[in-house]
């Protein structure tokens, strides 16, 4: 019988955990998926602006989650005080615990079995933020593969042939291809074939039948999907990809959030004017030390009072980037060097991949990889 299993998805502000709420509302609307958000209180006006034209496509308000609530300050502010003036940094990144993942992990605790779903998309090679706690389970559908590691790594647990074996047996009886299917269960991983390889050849002779398996096989785990009795999404093979992200985006009528959008930019190369583009690769604070120097700059040009207050930061010591600080990065000769950089790296990449789609324009895709799934997604 299916036990009331809550199903999650967190909308970070960026556009990939967007377009997949409107994906699992359009392709499943029988799933009833809960959205929430986790505000640090420092973000970009558009992403406030794409939380709530989401809410009124989803019909369905967005639980906001803040960190800190009965603090005065602003949950980063607060934050910031409590670690004496610390300004996060890759290495040091407090504020995603803080402001994203604790107040997620408290949102959920003493729920029942949560299923999660992570905008992760088929063209990344990033597995995201997972919650350790044992009645959470993440599920990736832009992804070829559905399932998080840890799934996959039970499921093609050599101890686990036999059983498996037999599943597969149940599952694609019949089907043209079930010898190959079972040649390939069976053998064992190693160092030479390992676990990834071994799933990337049983997806692609059927990605329906490898999470049919994997459906039945969670029935002998404590997961949460071991609770339904259906899961649409086993059925699922579609994957998508950057551009199947703004296609969603723009077709549903939410949008793209207006920070991706390409503005221009001239610089001097060689003594002519030249027009390149900008924009920012990711939703977060506004201040966030991901950012590239030309997304900082970019920041500088079209939100100048964000960028000030960014500055107000920087002080006993503490910078957003490494060796240089906002004041200096905001000089006329640095800015343009910074453009000029940038200018001269896209076109490199422009040549080199010899297309038009939109992630070579904006010249932007190194960045995007890096960073938080918590935040960034
Ligand atoms: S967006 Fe950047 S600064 Fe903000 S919480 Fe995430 S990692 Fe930290």
């Amino acid at each position: 019988m299916t036990q009331e299993v809550k199903h999650v998805l967190g909308i970070s502000g960026g556009k990939d955990s967007a377009a997949l709420a409107i994906y699992l509302r359009g392709r499943y609307p029988e799933l009833p998926v809960e959205y929430y958000t986790c505000d640090t209180g420092k973000e970009l006006d558009e992403t406030y602006e794409l939380i709530n034209n989401l809410e009124v496509y989803l019909g369905q308000s967005i639980t906001r989650l803040e960190a800190a609530q009965d603090s005065p300050e602003a949950p980063f502010d607060h934050f910031l005080q409590v670690y004496g003036g610390y300004l996060p940094s890759a290495m040091s990144r407090w504020c995603t615990k803080k402001l994203k993942l604790d107040p997620f992990e408290q949102y959920i605790a003493g729920q029942g079995p949560v299923v999660s779903y992570v905008g992760i998309r088929g063209d990344e090679e990033r597995e995201g933020y997972i919650s350790k706690r044992p009645n959470v389970q993440s599920i990736f559908p832009f992804r070829k593969n559905i399932w998080s590691e840890d799934v996959v790594r039970k499921v093609l647990d050599n101890a686990q042939i036999p059983f498996v074996r037999g599943l597969y047996e149940a599952q694609a009886a019949g089907a043209p291809n079930l010898s190959r299917m079972l040649e390939l269960v069976q053998e064992p991983a190693s160092a030479h074939f390992p676990q990834r390889q071994k799933l990337d050849m049983l997806l692609d002779l059927s990605t329906p039948t490898f999470n049919a398996v994997a459906f039945a096989f969670l029935k002998t785990t404590d997961y949460p999907l071991s609770k339904v009795d259906h899961f649409p999404l086993v059925d699922n093979d579609e994957v998508l990809v950057r551009d199947d992200i703004f296609r969603i985006l723009r077709d549903s009528g939410v949008g793209v959030p207006a920070y991706y959008e390409k503005r221009e930019y001239q610089v001097e190369i060689e003594g002519e004017v030249k027009t390149g583009h900008y924009s920012r690769s990711r939703s977060g604070c506004f201040f966030c030390f991901f950012q590239q120097k030309i997304e900082w700059v970019w920041l500088y040009e079209n939100h100048p009072e964000l960028y000030e207050k960014a500055k107000v930061y920087e002080k006993d010591g503490y910078t957003w980037q490494q060796g240089e600080t906002l004041e200096e990065l905001s000089q006329p000769e640095r800015r343009q060097a910074i453009k000029r950089e940038h200018y001269l790296r896209t076109e490199r990449q422009r040549n080199n991949a010899q297309s038009d789609s939109l992630i070579d324009i904006l010249g932007v895709e190194d960045a995007e990889g890096e960073g938080c799934a918590a935040c960034f997604i």
